[in-house]
Order: structure tokens, then C-alpha cells, then sequence
């Protein structure tokens, strides 16, 4: 171990940004990861892609047995073109389809079990184990890669969290009220956390960022000044 406290890895840092829905964690990690010039991964796009597999295959949430079977047949990809991170199920594009809130619901439940958690966790160690890599999620910190070199755990009070998940719905054209996507919001807050399988828990040595009443930029100007401070202290 150097100086700093940070394992070299060969390609870089393993950054977890860890924290609930609408805390601006999409927008806010791919902005890093451009600018550091790492892999970004998108834990819950992976969980969405098997939630829709699983709507597609008709299959109950709760048959663990039917959901390996998904698992087993899904293969989760990211395309990068222009800045942009497309999510492939299968080879199909279904970046625009796994963010319905019908799909985040279902997202919800089958996260909240164990056999889909345990093929998802082994993909995601495999992705980021060279390091280089910024992973956002519920359980990155904790479950994941519990011995990432930064861990920030990001949130912002659930009425902001709402309005924010209200107008991304609106702006593509979904028909959304307001006052029910903050209780969506809530709602999903609530099984995340109270799952029995890797509920969202902050990491006792994650960095915490309210980004209430922050800008975007804000919120990145401050997680990369604490990480380039990391990365100076392991040089
Ligand atoms: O981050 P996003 O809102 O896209 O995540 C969708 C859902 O996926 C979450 O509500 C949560 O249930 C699940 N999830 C998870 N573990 C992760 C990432 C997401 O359980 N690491």
C-alpha cells in the first residue's frame, strides 16, 4: 500500500458512488468519468435491463427459479457513442425502455432478490476489477467493491429528488404528475432500503455529498477535487 492509502490498481482508481434515486448520480458520475478518463458503470441500468427481460418474459418477480433463467439468458452491454451511454439487452438498444416508472417499480423488486443480486454483483466485480473505473448504485461501497479507494455517498432531500425525476420524465414526453413521482420516489426509497439483500446503506468511510440546492457543476467541481486529492496522495 502507498503513502495515501491507495492500493495501486492497474488502471486507475475504483471510485463507488453509492446513494437513492434522483440524487443526480447518472449525470454526475458519466461527467467524472469523461473527465478522468474512466469506465463508467451504470449499476442500475444493469438491474433495469434484467427488470425488463423479466416484464418481457412474463415472468413472476418473486420465482426465483424464473429469474435465473432470465439472468442466465440476458447479456447486459454500454455503448459509448458521443458522450452518450446506451444500454444494450441482447444487442437491442433499450436505453429509453428501462426508465419507464413502470420499470423502475419492477427495478425495485426483482433488485431485491438474491439470485438476480448475485449475478449482477459478479459481472460488476468483473467490469471494474482492473480499477480506472466509476461505479454508481445502492451497494457499490458496501457489497461490491467494499475496499474501493473513494467511496462518496450522494443524496439530496426527496422533494428535490422527485421534481428532478418528475421534469427528466416530462422532458421525454412522459405523462407525469408531480406530486405522484415524489411518492414514487419515496416509495422506492423505502424497498431499497429495507430490503433484506444489500439494502442502500451509506459506507461508513464514504464522503457525503448533499447536493440539494447545487448545480450539477457544483456537485462534480467538488467530488473531483476530492478525488484528484486522492489520486495526488497516491503518487
Ligand atoms: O439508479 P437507478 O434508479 O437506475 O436504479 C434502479 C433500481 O435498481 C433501484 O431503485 C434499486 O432498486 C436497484 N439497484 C440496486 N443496486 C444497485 C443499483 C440499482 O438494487 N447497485
Amino acid at each position: 500500500m502507498s503513502e495515501g492509502g491507495v492500493r495501486p490498481r492497474p488502471e486507475g482508481l475504483i471510485i463507488a458512488v453509492d446513494g437513492p434515486s434522483g440524487a443526480g448520480k447518472s449525470t454526475i458520475t458519466r461527467l467524472l468519468s469523461q473527465r478522468l478518463g474512466y469506465l463508467y458503470i451504470d449499476t442500475g441500468a444493469m438491474y433495469r435491463a434484467v427488470a425488463l427481460a423479466v416484464r418481457r418474459a412474463g415472468v413472476s418477480p418473486d420465482d426465483d427459479a424464473a429469474l435465473v433463467a432470465v439472468c442466465r439468458g440476458v447479456e447486459i452491454s454500454f455503448v459509448r457513442t458521443n458522450g452518450c451511454c446506451q444500454v444494450l439487452l441482447n444487442g437491442e438498444d433499450v436505453s429509453a425502455a428501462i426508465r419507464t416508472p413502470e420499470i423502475s417499480m419492477l427495478t425495485s423488486r426483482i433488485s431485491a432478490r438474491m439470485v438476480v443480486r448475485d449475478v449482477m454483483v459478479r459481472l460488476q466485480r468483473e467490469l471494474g476489477k482492473n480499477g480506472g473505473v466509476i461505479l454508481e448504485g445502492r451497494d457499490i461501497g458496501t457489497v461490491v467493491f467494499p475496499d474501493a479507494d473513494l467511496k462518496f455517498f450522494l443524496s439530496a432531500s426527496v422533494d428535490e429528488r422527485g421534481r428532478r425525476r418528475y421534469l427528466e420524465l416530462k422532458g421525454k414526453g412522459e405523462d407525469v404528475l408531480l406530486e405522484r413521482t415524489i411518492a414514487e420516489v419515496a416509495q422506492r426509497d423505502e424497498q431499497d432500503s429495507r430490503r433484506e439483500h444489500a439494502p442502500l446503506r451509506r459506507a461508513d468511510d464514504a464522503v457525503d455529498i448533499d447536493s440539494t440546492g447545487l448545480s450539477i457543476e457544483e456537485v462534480v467541481a467538488l467530488m473531483e477535487g476530492i478525488i484528484k486529492e486522492k489520486l495526488a496522495a497516491s503518487h
